[in-house]
C-alpha cells in the first residue's frame, strides 16, 4: 500500500486495488472477487468516488434497522474481508451483530482464513464454519449457512451479495441491507435498505450513524426506517451516474486522469 503516492489523484482507488490483490495472495479473496472489484470501481468512478446524500440516508436507515433488530448478522465474503476487516468488526460491535463468513465460492479453507483474518482484526466469535443451516431454494454449495447465524437472523447485512442469494434471503423473510455500487444490480434492488456506495466508505458510515443513534428510542428508530425510501435511493444513484455530475479527481481539466 505504501507504494502508492498519497497525492496521486486516484489514491483511494489504487489502495483499494492493492488490498484486493493482497487478499487474493493471502487466500482470502477469490479470483472472481477481482472481477467484482473491477465492476465496483467502474460504478464508483461514475459516482465521483463519494458518498451521495441519498447513500448517507440509507446508511442511517441501515443503522436504525440494525439497532432495532433481534438477531442481526453481517455476512462477510472475501472482498469485505480484504477491504474492510477492522471496520466490519467495529460495525458488528456497534450494533451487537454476529459476523458470519459466507462465500459464493465456498471452500472450508477460505472460510477458515477469513475467520482468522477477522479475529486478527479484533473479532471475537466468527460464524460460518458450522454450515448446519440452509437458505431454501439454492443449491447446497450456494445455500449453506449457519443455523444459529444467517438462518436464524431477522436482519442480514449482505455486502456485494449475489442477486439469486439476495432474492432467496428475501423469500425467507429476512430484512436485507445490501451495500453495492451498482444501483441496477439485482441484490440492492431486492434489499429493504440498499446502500449505493463503496464498502470502504459505507461500512464505517453505518457504524458512525449507529453510534450517533445510540440511546435513541424505538419510536425514533422506527421513524427513520419508515422515512427511508429504497426506490428513491436507487433512483437517485442512477440519476447521479447518468447525469455524470461527478468529479474524477483530475483537476487539470484535460479530461484524462494523469494529473498532468
Ligand atoms: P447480480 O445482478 O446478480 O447482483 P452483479 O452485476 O451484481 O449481478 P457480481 O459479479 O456479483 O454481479 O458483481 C459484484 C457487485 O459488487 C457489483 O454490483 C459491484 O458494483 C459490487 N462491488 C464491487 N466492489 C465493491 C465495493 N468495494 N463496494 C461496493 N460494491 C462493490
Ligand atoms: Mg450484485
Amino acid at each position: 500500500e505504501t507504494e502508492v503516492p498519497e497525492n496521486h489523484p486516484r489514491y483511494a482507488s489504487l489502495v483499494t486495488r492493492h488490498r484486493i490483490e493482497a487478499g487474493v495472495e493471502a487466500g482470502i479473496t477469490s479470483k472472481q472477487g477481482l472481477i467484482a472489484q473491477g465492476r465496483g470501481e467502474a460504478f464508483d468512478y461514475l459516482l465521483g468516488e463519494q458518498t451521495l446524500p441519498s447513500a448517507d440516508e440509507a446508511a442511517r436507515a441501515a443503522a436504525a434497522v440494525l439497532l432495532s433488530a433481534e438477531h442481526p448478522v453481517i455476512s462477510v465474503n472475501g472482498n469485505v474481508a480484504a477491504l474492510v476487516p477492522a471496520e466490519t468488526v467495529e460495525l458488528a460491535a456497534a450494533v451487537d451483530a454476529d459476523l458470519e463468513v459466507n462465500l459464493f465460492n465456498h471452500t472450508d479453507e477460505r472460510v477458515r482464513r477469513i475467520a482468522d483474518h477477522l479475529r486478527d482484526h479484533g473479532a471475537d466469535e466468527v460464524k460460518g464454519m458450522a454450515a448446519d443451516g440452509e437458505i431454501p431454494g439454492l443449491s447446497h454449495a450456494r445455500g449453506t449457512v449457519d443455523a444459529d447465524g444467517i438462518e436464524a437472523a431477522d436482519v442480514v447485512v449482505v455486502p456485494l451479495e449475489d442477486g439469486d442469494r439476495a432474492a432467496a434471503l428475501d423469500a425467507m423473510g429476512k430484512t436485507e441491507i445490501v451495500i453495492d455500487l451498482n444501483p441496477g444490480s439485482r441484490s440492492p434492488r431486492t434489499a429493504s435498505v440498499p446502500i449505493i456506495d463503496n464498502l470502504i466508505r459505507a461500512v464505517p458510515n453505518v457504524t458512525a450513524h449507529a453510534r450517533d443513534l445510540d440511546g435513541a428510542d424505538d419510536a425514533e428508530l422506527r421513524a427513520i426506517v419508515e422515512r427511508f425510501d429504497a426506490d428513491a435511493a436507487l433512483a437517485d444513484a442512477e440519476t447521479a451516474i447518468r447525469e455524470g455530475t461527478f468529479d474524477t479527481g483530475d483537476d487539470t481539466g484535460d479530461g484524462d486522469d494523469t494529473g498532468d
